[in-house]
């Protein structure tokens, strides 16, 4: 049930609040906006698992918010804090990203109450292949009508778990490996999936960059070089986002907040040695090259340009926004601004690129992994040796007039195209194309003055129009 109190907003609310800004912005038939808001299904499962000899009793859930597209796409979560209202939030969120990248599923969200790291692997993949029977069971879990994918808590061995179980149960679904995604790559699954997010908030930053109005209307200039970034959570996102976002287009990670501290280097912290050393000591606390303090929210009210949420949802609301220095906050986790604090920044002239599109590069490849599933062919595979001999061909013509070419040009021009290229290009052009659309919208429709209003009023649109093509309304 929501967790609502005078003062404070569930996160179906807070979500809901914000899309009504967008529904207002178009004047769109509160009947349908209704309709669109509604979270289609739910199922809520409790289960027992003999655990080290005890049965324990597991409860958790799958949503489906929207199935206008089929199949219903989004992660499964694991995670002790999990409740009812955050998975209809987030099944929600699924179907308004999945609409403004254009990806053709509706959204679904899975929760279980559980911490991970209190299990070990064995009890783990008894519990996810239990809850797995329960989703298929039930209709929630199959290639045509409802996948899932990695969320927080969960990743690709989960991943394979639930293939696996789902293929003993219907072995003659010939499409059975693509009823989840973000399985590991020997697994059916596709290269680029795991960086997929991180990478998708990469390229969504340099889109913006690429905008200068909007980056002066952020009060900065330039580009991603050599600007100051505060990172909150250095999971699978916010390691792949601080990575490539500092190695490829030279930003400096000035912070690090994760669970038990915040680290600060002025200069620019390495993330590949601080992901390392995390792995390693499963903590940020003694990493050499960068002061630690154990106050790790309060770094959120840091001095930088870039804030990048990656962790919960949130983190930013009425009691911080105030305090909020960034001049962009990049929301690579789902929900991490509320509302209220929504308002409070806009107030403030603080520029939020909003969840649905920026970690929307998980499901882009997602999709990508689905297609490739049901077309049961790894992508590239037809044509990367016939593109290498024409490119090889070509550049002998060209060393005929131009004389030898250097070797790494050569083997640059001669290469052809493999999955991981195909990935990175989709994913980029679905990310660039997007921002170019909500950038539109804030361009042409004087009642929209933020990127999110502007992202709900193409989500809203796009699936207000796919209810009227099919005579709902
Ligand atoms: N859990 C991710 C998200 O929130 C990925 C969902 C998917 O790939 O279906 O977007």
């Amino acid at each position: 049930m929501p967790k609502t109190t005078l003062t404070q907003y569930s996160f179906c609310q807070s979500l809901n609040n914000m899309v009504d800004r967008a529904v207002k912005a178009i004047g769109l038939d509160p009947r349908i906006a209704e309709a669109i808001k509604a979270c289609n299904s739910l199922l809520q499962v409790r289960f027992p698992v003999k655990i080290k000899g005890r049965t324990q009793v597991f409860t958790g859930w799958r949503a489906t918010h929207s199935t206008h597209r089929l199949p219903a796409k989004g992660g499964i979560r694991y995670s002790p804090k999990v409740d009812q209202d955050e998975i209809e939030a987030m099944a929600a969120l699924m179907t308004y990203k999945c609409a403004i990248v254009d990806v053709p599923f509706g959204g679904s969200k899975g929760g279980l109450i559980i911490d991970p790291s209190k299990y070990d692997r064995d009890e783990l993949q008894l519990i996810t292949r239990r809850f797995t029977l329960e989703l298929a069971r039930k209709g929630f879990l199959s290639p045509a009508t409802n996948v899932p994918a990695p969320d927080m808590g969960t990743g690709e061995r989960e991943m394979s778990w639930i293939a696996d179980t789902y293929k003993h149960l219907y072995p003659e679904d010939i499409n059975h490996i693509a009823c989840v995604t973000g399985k590991p790559v020997h697994h059916g699954g596709i290269q680029g999936r795991r960086e997929a997010t991180g990478r998708g908030v990469e390229y969504a930053l340099q889109e913006f960059f690429r905008h200068k109005d909007a980056v002066k209307a952020a009060r900065m200039s330039g580009g991603i070089e050599g600007k100051r970034i505060v990172v909150q959570g250095l999971g699978n996102v916010g390691y792949a986002a601080a990575k490539f976002l500092s190695e490829t287009d030279g930003a400096k990670i000035i912070a690090v907040l994760e669970r038990d501290g915040v680290l600060y280097n002025p200069d620019g912290i390495k993330i590949e040695a601080l992901h390392n050393y995390m792995l390693e000591h499963k903590s940020v606390k003694g990493f050499p090259e960068a002061v630690f303090s154990k106050k790790n929210t309060a770094a959120l009210e840091m001095e930088c340009d870039i804030l990048i949420p990656a962790a919960f949802e949130g983190q930013i609301h009425a009691g911080n926004a105030e305090n909020i220095k960034a001049k962009l906050i990049a929301e690579a986790a789902n929900g991490p601004v509320t509302y209220k604090a929504d308002r409070i920044l806009q107030k403030r002239h603080i520029t939020v690129l909003p969840d649905v599109y920026v970690n929307a590069g998980g499901v882009i490849v997602s999709y990508f992994e689905w297609i490739r599933n049901l077309s049961h062919i790894r992508f590239g595979r037809m044509q990367r040796r016939y593109e290498q001999l024409r490119n090889e061909r070509i550049t002998t013509i060209m060393e005929d007039h131009m004389g030898t070419l250097a070797e790494g040009v050569k083997s640059d021009l001669t290469h052809g195209v493999d999955e991981i290229d195909l990935v990175r290009s989709g994913l980029e052009d679905t990310m660039r194309n997007a921002f170019q659309e909500m950038n539109g919208v804030l361009l042409s429709n004087r009642k929209v003055r933020d990127f999110r209003t502007a992202a709900f009023v193409i989500a809203v649109q796009k699936i207000a129009r796919s209810y009227l093509d099919i005579g709902i309304y």
